[in-house]
């Protein structure tokens, strides 16, 4: 063969299939396929973002200094054990590139967020899935898939598309039952919108142990996630590692000037976990009394299954919203063909995605 080779593990990867962003016609389209927050951005973020248009030909600060004593100061934690990344996608990459190269298995749950497994082949190694159990990471299942070969496990929590979480006792299992060359790395992207007592982003288990790494994100709760902002609280030793082989600007200086003030809006992070609370039972409630099965959540987005439930494909199901103006996500690319993942929209988004899937249940029925 002549030309460029491409390394094979690359040549094995199923690309990356985003939520539907745009309409196929020029349609207003409802988007509820990437669990954006209905709600913006902060106002105060959006006016740090204009203010940062003045310094658009200088590169910004490499080290992310003041965004990291910012995020230091909100969630209490040390700045100098904090990475900031372009997306928390950025630092998921990185950390398989930090641990794991050819031969290496990199451990994750079936139906977990598709990031890990790209990235895992993206470095050569082998992704090794673990069964999941009622759709949801579970510890036994990941310990027995250890084999001496393993050298990191991703573990999304809450996990998306599925909305299902592991507890704390159950993470802190997880975490004594590695080996301890064994790297856990806890993708918590939705960690502010959950309010349950037994849910804990893992931040602790960082800070009693040297193998353990909590990535967040701007995306989400936060609205910023054209500007691409995540960060991770990790061990001293990989944060000397990570700085070593990250893009040396990677947090681009609008994105801190944003992610610094939206820290400081506490007011809007509340308003939207209010929002929530309110809208992602109401979902849940109003799918279930038109006969659909939605998997319980903890997350700003909903898991519906419906051949099962419906007799209508998701595939059908998807179509039909679409036609009408409102975008799901579609899930075969997690082996999750009969479910379509919505996230949690304004009130009207709700009504109108309860109203349509009610009208098209009912119009199958006759
Ligand atoms: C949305 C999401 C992220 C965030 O990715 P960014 O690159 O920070 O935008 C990370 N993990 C999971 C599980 C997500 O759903």
């Amino acid at each position: 063969m002549s030309g460029p080779r491409i390394q094979p593990s690359i040549l094995d990867i199923a690309p990356y299939v985003p939520g539907l962003s745009s309409a196929p016609s020029d349609k207003r389209l409802v988007k509820l396929s990437s669990n954006e927050t209905p709600l913006g951005t902060s106002p105060l973020a959006v006016e740090a973002y204009r203010g940062s248009s003045e310094f658009l030909h200088l590169y910004p600060d490499g080290s992310a200094k003041k965004l990291r004593a910012a995020i230091g100061d909100r969630y209490d934690l040390d700045p100098k054990r904090i990475v900031c990344g372009n997306g928390s996608d950025d630092l998921l990459y990185l950390l398989a590139t930090a641990f794991a190269g050819t031969g290496d298995e990199v451990l994750l749950t079936k139906h977990a967020f598709a990031m890990y497994e790209i990235a895992a082949r993206s470095v050569g190694a082998t992704p090794v899935i673990a069964p999941a159990r009622f759709l949801g990471s579970d510890v036994d299942s990941l310990l027995k898939h250890i084999t001496p070969n393993t050298r990191m496990c991703y573990l999304a929590n809450p996990n998306n598309p599925t909305g299902t979480f592991v507890p704390s006792g159950e993470v802190e299992r997880l975490r004594d039952g590695l080996p301890d060359h064994v790297v856990l790395v806890i993708d918590a992207a939705y960690a502010e919108y959950v309010r349950r007592e037994d849910y804990s982003d893992g931040i602790e288990l960082v800070d009693r142990h040297d193998n353990v790494i909590v990535t967040r994100t701007f995306s989400k709760i936060y609205g910023l996630a054209a500007l691409r902002l995540g960060w991770l609280y990790g061990p001293p030793e990989v944060i000397e590692a990570l700085n070593r082989i990250r893009c040396p600007f990677n947090a681009n200086g609008a994105a801190q000037a944003a992610g610094i003030a939206a820290l400081s809006d506490t007011a809007f992070v509340e308003a939207a976990v209010t929002h929530n609370e309110k809208w992602r039972p109401w979902l849940e409630m109003e799918l279930e009394a038109i006969g659909l099965v939605a998997h319980p959540s903890i997350g700003n987005f909903v898991l519906v299954e419906f051949e099962r439930s419906s007799g209508r494909s998701a595939k059908e199901v998807y179509e039909y919203l679409l036609r009408n103006g409102v975008v799901g996500r579609e899930l075969s690319g997690y082996n999750l063909e009969d479910y379509l993942r919505f996230t949690v929209g304004l009130e009207e988004d709700n009504r109108l995605l309860v109203g349509l899937l009610s009208e098209f249940l009912a119009s199958a029925n006759q």
